[in-house]
């Protein structure tokens, strides 16, 4: 499939950059907090951040934006640098922004010195009310007059751990009047008595996301920091913190609209919540939205990477159907996977006036849109499994499959008859006999006579027991935006398993090999739960396409 080039807004910055020399190299960054595991939503981020430095020969850093203690862990980092790496992505260098906190601290210390923060013993809500608003000017902190001194000697203290968590922060000083409510004097570090993921117990001050990140790009020589478009409105702060604590290196930051997807929900908070919940079985619930989900699930990272091209990057935000994901993974498995048969809703057939005992192999395209992965063998005898759908006592009208008294081909075999039925106490239609017709194989040429259905099967006896997961969206409405918690909106039905049979082609087949089941779409055989004596299918995807490309 031809792929829209890269083409976007942020490739002519950089090219613009580069050619007015106002850089002479392109170093951009993934910096993920490690609160969560990364999603498809990071996946956007990461190829853009990757891709438009390979475009331009520079560097991209993997930094872990590691300055909320509480939230964060190294799980989390492990799982991280996994999914990067599974994606395709190799940085060049990894960072942890827990590294730069002495760094930090120098710097917040100069502004102290310069007159531009000061400790301020106001409550968060304090602050908050003393804000203003859009429409009214903020007040300012009765703290906001310390003396320099001072305010070295209580910023020192906070360090040393002399106060309790809340008791005091330390603020910017810029402009309480300022239209832009992210500049009145925002608060720069607060204290937080908790250990450290990556530092344990050294410090129990910690830098805010405003303070923190722009001093890290500019620490790491980022020239080009790539981020979604809330931050817009923090640029002036980010500028201004750059300016201030006078860092070398002056990085800029560049604003992209978010990945929203329908029916999925997107944010590590929520999405720790449905682990938590138990709602799904862990981060990686083939489910779930996030990267391991997505790859236990079948998705492969060259889907991921070119649904994420593909999309490209926008300033509005928008919400990308979930089909158009679906149509990548089709795309991308279409030539790979081998078909075979596989029946998810067991019902036995005897077909009367074949041999008992008689065992025949019949030949089969391994692909039939690839002939170059050749061809299989699959065996054929007196008992087959069809789908319990493929049969029906009484059927509606264009209803082409097997009824009393119809015909239809076995797929890759022979035609059948259908001429008896056999039901359980419960009236259950438990079997069915049926006759075949040798002169109907496929392949022989065979004109005689024409039927409208066709239908697959595997060999009762040959074939390998198997469960099969099926899956559906986890969230059902497409707008959940409506005060509710999306929690009121799990689909009950998001998970269905049964249990059937595959082919016998398939036997050894291991954790992530992937197949398409004829008439039922793609499956990977399940990393997590799948052993040699019980084999567990996920279905990545039905067959049903209904999405295209916007032209
Ligand atoms: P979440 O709310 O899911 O935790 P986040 O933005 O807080 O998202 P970070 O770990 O801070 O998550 O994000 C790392 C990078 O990934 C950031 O540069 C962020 O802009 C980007 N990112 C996160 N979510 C999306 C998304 N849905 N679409 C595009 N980029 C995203
Ligand atoms: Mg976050």
């Amino acid at each position: 499939m031809e792929l829209k080039s890269s083409s976007n807004f942020l490739k002519n910055i950089l090219n613009e950059d580069l050619k007015m020399g106002k850089v002479d190299h392109i170093i951009t960054r993934f910096p993920p907090e490690p609160n969560g595991y990364l999603h498809i939503g990071h996946a956007k981020s990461i190829v853009l951040n990757f891709e438009l430095a390979d475009e331009f020969k520079g560097k991209t850093h993997l930094r872990f934006d590691d300055t909320n203690p509480t939230k964060e862990d190294t799980e989390y980092v492990e799982s991280i640098k996994e999914d990067v790496l599974w994606l395709g992505y190799e940085w060049d260098n990894l960072f942890f922004a827990s590294n730069y906190f002495e760094e930090m601290y120098k710097r917040a210390v100069l502004l102290i010195k310069k007159g531009k923060a000061y400790a301020c013993d106001s409550t968060a809500e304090e602050i908050r009310q003393m804000r203003g608003s859009l429409t009214e000017v903020g007040q300012g902190s009765p703290y906001r007059d310390r003396t320099v001194q001072e305010n070295l000697d209580l910023f020192e203290r906070m360090r040393k751990g002399e106060f309790k968590d809340g008791e005091k922060v330390l603020r910017a000083k810029i402009d309480m009047a300022s239209p832009n409510i992210n500049m009145r004097d925002p608060v720069l570090y607060r204290i937080a008595h908790a250990t450290h993921h990556n530092t344990g117990d050294q410090w129990c001050i910690y830098p805010m996301y405003d303070f923190a990140h722009p001093l890290e790009d500019a620490i790491e020589g980022v020239t080009h920091s790539i981020c979604t478009l809330e931050f817009e409105d923090h640029r002036p702060l980010y500028d201004w913190v750059v300016r201030e604590c006078e860092m070398e290196n002056v990085p800029h930051q560049y604003e992209f609209a978010r990945l929203n997807i329908t029916n999925t929900v997107m944010s590590k908070r929520k999405l720790k919540q449905l682990v938590e919940d138990k709602v799904v079985d862990g981060w990686d619930d083939p489910r779930m939205p996030t990267i391991s989900g997505l790859r236990r699930r079948g998705y492969t990272a060259e889907a991921i990477r070119n649904f994420a091209r593909e999309i490209g990057v926008a300033k509005a935000d928008s919400v990308v159907d979930t089909k158009m994901l679906e149509h990548f993974i089709r795309e991308d498995l279409k030539l790979k996977s081998p078909r075979t048969m596989a029946v998810l809703k067991p019902l036995k057939v005897i077909i009367t006036n074949y041999p008992e005992g008689q065992v025949e192999m019949l030949e089969a395209e391994i692909n039939p849109e690839n002939p170059e992965m050749g061809t299989r063998q699959i065996s054929f005898s007196r008992e087959v499994y069809i789908e319990q759908d493929d049969f029906t006592e009484n059927p509606p009208a264009k209803y082409h499959r097997l009824f009393p008294g119809n015909e239809v081909r076995l797929k890759n075999a022979y035609f059948i008859k259908c001429n008896d039925s056999v039901k359980d106490e419960f009236g259950n239609v438990v079997e069915l006999h049926c006759t075949y017709d040798p002169e109907t194989k496929s392949g022989s040429g065979f004109t005689g006579r024409k039927v409208k259905g066709t239908i697959h099967w595997v060999d009762a006896l040959q074939a390998i027991p198997a469960e099969f997961r099926l899956y559906e969206a986890l969230i059902l409405d497409e707008d959940i935006e409506d005060g509710t918690s999306f929690l009121e909106h799990i689909n009950p039905k998001s998970l269905e398993i049964v249990h059937g049979f595959v082919e016998q082609n398939i036997k050894g087949a291991k954790p992530q090999d992937k197949f398409q089941f004829f008439r039922h779409g793609y499956f990977t055989v399940d990393s997590l739960y799948s052993t040699g004596d019980h084999l567990i299918f996920n279905r990545i995807v039905s067959l049903k396409n209904t999405f295209e490309l916007p032209k």
